[in-house]
């Protein structure tokens, strides 16, 4: 079901948090949720805060100030945890009160501002002093493949004729990734080593990843999940979204290359995946959401177990996605990141209840706290194309960086980063804050 902006999207309404007015990612219009700590602050716990501006607000401080009510209240409380997963598993209605009890406590001019606002004005800490840990314990990872011209590219590298799969337009294909190798934004990845076949050779060897390639993903948050045995249907799937966030699926193509015959990926996929730590809610996102486009005439419709009229109408996200590169001879140089791709989730061909509903059809319980990955999120033109192995044909093209350099794949000391942003005439633009991180020298094999 569609969520109806209220008064929390209103564009007029301003926080007495003064920066994050006009704030590129969290105005009080986001209201973002995550997991922090301050720094320098000994025995200091991780607990729910929300961002705003260039602050997070401590909802644990903010409990125990009783600053709440209700199911706000009772979201607080599960979110004061080191961990979201209890208030994940709550469903949307302690989630959605505690955004409309947030959004007067911290706008300017209201009723419950001007009691509270002394007392929530200690409640917030500088960004900048702050660890920013995952939100969840993560049960699962599940990574889709929705981004139908990235498939349709990995075909024609593979030499598939036609590119795409027989399945691919009836099936929300996916795989089961690797949970205990995702990180929040700004921890480093290191380069793996494995089994690949070296350009020019028959046989496989030992060593480092030769051909390091990132993916532009959305992540989806799974909130309240289902019991095993039940399924979820696509008319009701949108209930057990918690949130979103980006996530680059860092892929080791040599590798998966050659491991993936005919099983995979495996190695490939799990040597690191990163994500933005904020979770940004479905309330946040109710501007932005659109109708699934039109299938192309001549595609078949979805199985009945797929198609749900609302879904279609309002089940899609417009959000403009980017990546960029920050290499680390443009750090020297003083260079600022440059942008290398830019996307849209519009371009998703499944919408996130499908994948919802096709995840649980056999009976596959989903819990709180698992998170799934779209697929890479390509759109039609080669500016589009949200992976490197795209944007250099499969490494045979050189992609010109403004240093004066050029990447095929990634290099060691790269810094790649995600960005995801709402904007629409007539409201304020929300983003979702920084997924980025450096690939660093691998180990000795
Ligand atoms: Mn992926």
């Amino acid at each position: 079901m569609a969520i109806t902006p209220d008064e929390t999207h209103d564009a007029k309404r301003k926080s007495w948090v003064t920066s994050s007015n006009g704030h590129a990612d969290f105005p009080i219009q986001n209201l973002p949720l995550g997991i922090f700590s301050t720094v320098n602050n000994w025995g200091d716990t991780p607990r729910g805060g929300v961002a705003i501006g260039d602050e997070v607000f401590d909802l644990k401080a903010a409990c125990e100030a009783k600053l709440f009510s209700g199911d706000a209240e009772k979201a607080v409380r599960a979110a004061s945890n080191t961990t979201l997963n209890d208030l994940m598993a709550m469903g949307t209605g302690p989630r959605a009160a505690l955004r409309k009890q947030l959004s007067a406590l911290l706008a300017e001019g209201t009723a419950e501002s001007r009691k509270a606002q002394p007392l929530a004005a200690k409640l917030l800490h500088k960004t900048s002093n702050c660890n920013l840990h995952l939100p969840a314990k993560i049960g699962a990872f599940t990574d889709f493949f929705a981004g139908i011209t990235h498939a349709e590219n990995g075909g024609k590298r593979r030499g598939a004729n036609p590119p795409l799969s027989s399945n691919y337009k009836y099936v929300p294909v996916a795989y089961h990734s690797r949970a205990s190798t995702v990180r929040p934004t700004g921890v480093d990845v290191r380069r793996p080593n494995g089994q690949r076949v070296v350009d020019g050779d028959k046989l496989p060897t030992f060593g480092p990843c030769l051909k390091m390639d990132f993916e532009l993903e959305f992540g989806i948050w799974i909130g309240n999940g289902n019991a095993w045995g039940d399924s979820i249907p696509t008319g009701t799937a949108a209930n057990h979204v918690f949130g979103y966030c980006m996530l680059n699926d860092w892929s080791a193509r040599d590798i998966q290359r050659w491991e993936s015959q005919p099983l995979g990926p495996f190695l490939s996929k799990n040597l690191g995946t990163t994500i933005s730590p904020w979770i940004v809610t479905p309330e946040a996102l109710a501007p932005f959401q659109i109708a699934q486009p039109l299938r192309p005439e001549g595609d078949p419709r979805p199985l009945p177990y797929l198609w749900d009229d609302t879904d279609q109408r309002e089940g899609q996200l417009d959000l403009e996605l980017e990546v960029l590169i920050h290499t680390e001879t443009m750090r020297a140089k003083g260079l600022p990141p440059q942008r290398i791709a830019v996307s849209n989730t519009k371009h998703l061909y499944w919408t996130v209840a499908q994948m919802v509903a096709h995840h649980t059809c056999g009976g596959c319980s989903l819990e709180p706290g698992d998170i799934f990955g779209s697929g890479t999120i390509s759109g039609p033109t080669p500016e589009n194309y949200g992976s490197i192995a795209e944007l250099s044909f499969d490494g045979t093209r050189d992609i010109p960086l403004n240093s004066g350099e050029t990447r095929r794949w990634v290099n060691d000391g790269d810094d790649i980063y995600l960005r995801a942003r709402g904007k629409r005439a007539g409201c304020v633009p929300i983003g979702f804050g920084d997924c980025c991180a450096r690939m660093v020298a691998g180990k000795a094999p």
